[in-house]
């Protein structure tokens, strides 16, 4: 049978899928423009061994439904390069700046940091061709991981989301999964509001303490290398028993799919604020909604990033990044729950049909826009 070309193809997009090799530099490369509605798409710049055309399409599908649900005049799009990011430094600087040579000529796609890829290596972009987000501050950018977009843009769905499943977020007891730029800023910011956080991961174990951890020391112990186990302010848990410490609020700010038909019913908690893309799978989902937990779906809730990048792309400051995360996801996150509460969905199914008619809406202004 033939191969079916257009697999991908649906009302939306994708509007481009660009294949991109050159032997003699080392570069193999895809990037998937996928919705450019609203404006030049922003998508991340993934660089890992095992990538796929079809992951690329369904991150940058998900970034058209995470730019349009937080109101950005930009599409969606994703690009990945087929490398080891741990290579050498400096053949890591050739592929990238290989890889931004190729694209000088898509110039609906901008792109920026993701697995793989950092600040300094969007500023190797934009020397090359003029254009990409997530910048240094010293050329400009806003750098989102250190002041912590997305864990403020979680701290305000949560304000949000507490009334819609009886949480007081003044008390409430957090345990995040990863303790990373989201995570770690996420329990900074929780924890201003009044929020005690009670457990903590990282790849290596968890660490967890009803009366409260000590998130500055906890935070200064991990950037000084430490395996969070070994803090001295919990007791230590192995593997993913984090998965089961009874809390208010549960949140996810690691890896894809770590809550499964096999783990999920152990959470103990009323929400899960999801801070990690894809944390869960569609089982697990219908599964904790069945139970009645609250989820606060991924696009929605750490859109605080790319909101972040789209406010350096336009030449604003790091304090109007901030007001603008709060102003969006204050609106946003009210939208959807109260969508879902009204309608008796799902909170993702409320978030895609928000996303979805924001899209649409997009195209419908545009001169051949209309999806047929
Ligand atoms: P990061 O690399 O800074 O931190 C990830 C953390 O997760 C680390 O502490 C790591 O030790 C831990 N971890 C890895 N595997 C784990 C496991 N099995 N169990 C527990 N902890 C584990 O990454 P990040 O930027 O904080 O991103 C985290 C997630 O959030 C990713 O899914 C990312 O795609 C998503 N995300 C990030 C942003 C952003 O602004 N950085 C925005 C939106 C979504």
């Amino acid at each position: 049978m033939a191969e079916d070309l257009f697999r991908f193809a649906d009302g939306y997009g994708p509007e481009k899928i660009v294949h991109l090799h050159h032997p003699g530099l080392g570069l193999k490369a895809i990037v998937v423009v996928d919705n450019t509605a609203a404006g030049p798409a922003i998508g991340g710049t993934r660089m890992a061994a095992d990538v796929s055309v079809e992951e690329c399409f369904r991150l940058a599908r998900a970034m058209t439904f995470k730019n349009a649900a937080a109101g950005l005049s930009h599409g969606g799009a994703k690009s990945v390069i087929v490398a080891d990011p741990a290579m050498p430094a400096a053949d890591k600087e050739q592929v990238i700046r290989a890889f931004a040579v190729a694209i000088r000529e898509l110039a609906d796609y901008i792109p920026g940091p993701d697995m793989g890829t950092d600040e300094t290596a969007m500023a190797w972009i934009r020397d090359e061709i003029g254009r990409a987000v997530g910048l240094p501050r010293e050329i400009g950018g806003i750098p989102l991981d250190e002041i912590g977009a997305t864990g403020f843009g979680l701290s305000i769905a949560a304000e949000v989301a507490q009334a819609f499943c009886g949480v007081s977020l003044n008390g409430a007891q957090v345990a995040i999964q990863g303790f990373g730029a989201v995570g770690k800023h996420a329990a900074r910011f929780l924890t201003r509001q009044g929020a005690v956080l009670v457990a903590a991961s990282d790849s290596r174990g968890a660490t967890v303490n009803p009366d409260g951890l000590d998130v500055a020391a906890l935070v200064a112990h991990k950037e000084a290398g430490e395996p969070i186990a070994a803090f001295a302010g919990g007791r230590a848990l192995a593997g993913d028993a984090i998965v089961g410490v009874a809390c208010d609020i549960w949140i996810p700010a690691a890896r894809p799919d770590v809550l499964r038909a096999d783990n999920v019913d152990r959470l103990d908690c009323r929400m899960v604020l999801q801070g990690a893309n894809i944390p869960a799978t569609v089982e697990a989902e219908e599964r904790l909604h069945a139970r009645g937990i609250l989820v606060v779906p991924d696009f929605i809730a750490n859109a605080g990033g790319v909101i972040c990048a789209a406010v350096e792309h336009a030449g604003g400051t790091q304090a109007a990044a901030f007001a603008v995360i709060e102003e969006k996801l204050r609106a946003n996150t009210a939208a959807v729950l109260r969508r879902a509460r009204d309608e008796d969905l799902k909170p993702r199914e409320a978030a895609v049909l928000l996303a979805g008619e924001r899209v649409r809406t997009a195209m419908s202004l545009r001169r051949w826009g209309r999806a047929r």
